[in-house]
């Protein structure tokens, strides 16, 4: 049936969600199953990076360049390529946002954004986990020492004999990537700018943290909820 009606009725606003969790929360498996579930594209920074980085675009030159240095990709071309992506028609009736914004800037920049065309961030869902769970799952992987293909997790996925790979008897290790200190030091570099976008948002009226220290079904089942609440209460 042909609708005639205005654009602005209130449950099919374009949905733009942010994903937000410390690294080892479940984010990116969140965001994907919400996805799925939602019917709105899953959009990864990471994966629009490394995308930009194999094009042949200018804007994928310019990414290339701050990758190959070393340094940081500037909020500005990181805004420039999450802008693209959100112009795409797929992403007409929304996304979810995984891994941007990184900072307060980034979250000013995403408003401004979405301000010119009339709509703004309607949440931004934050998968919560303890410190103690975060570091047991970061630190907990364990690599075959004769094939790097053969991984394991303490928790999530141990070996029947510890220290022992399953698949073909050579011993385990740790990376230098997953031990205690190095976790613990990307983790005390990488949350406080994302406690400040969590406020940033809280202030905004649009912060639905969910707890993620349950298996992965019932916390997108959470987050699910909180959407739902968010649409019956417009
Ligand atoms: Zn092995």
């Amino acid at each position: 049936m042909a609708t005639t009606e205005p654009a602005a009725r209130p449950g099919d606003e374009r949905r733009i969600i942010v994903m937000m969790g410390a690294p080892g929360a479940g984010k990116g498996t969140q965001a994907e199953r919400l996805a799925t579930a939602l019917g709105l594209p899953h959009i990864s920074t990471g994966q629009l990076f490394r995308e930009a980085l194999h094009g042949d675009d200018p804007l994928g030159a310019r990414v290339r360049r701050y990758v190959e240095s070393g340094g940081l990709v500037p909020d500005e071309i990181v805004v420039q390529i999450v802008r693209q992506r959100l112009a795409q028609p797929d992403a007409a009736a929304g996304a979810i946002l995984d891994g941007f914004p990184r900072t307060v800037a980034q979250a000013e920049a995403l408003d401004e954004l979405l301000a010119r065309s009339g709509t703004s961030v309607c949440a931004a869902l934050y998968v919560e986990v303890g410190a103690d769970m975060l570091l047991e799952r970061l630190t907990g992987r364990r690599i075959c020492s004769a094939d790097d293909q053969h991984v394991f997790h303490v928790v999530a996925r141990p070996p029947r004999t510890e220290g022992v790979c399953d698949l073909c008897g050579a011993e385990l290790y740790q990376r230098e990537d997953d031990a205690p200190e190095t976790v613990q030091s990307r983790l005390d570099t990488q949350l406080p700018p994302m406690y400040e976008v969590v406020d940033h948002y809280a202030d905004a009226g649009v912060l639905y943290p969910v707890r993620g220290d349950k298996p992965a079904e019932d916390v997108t089942q959470d987050l699910l909820h909180a959407l739902a609440t968010i649409r019956a209460s417009v």
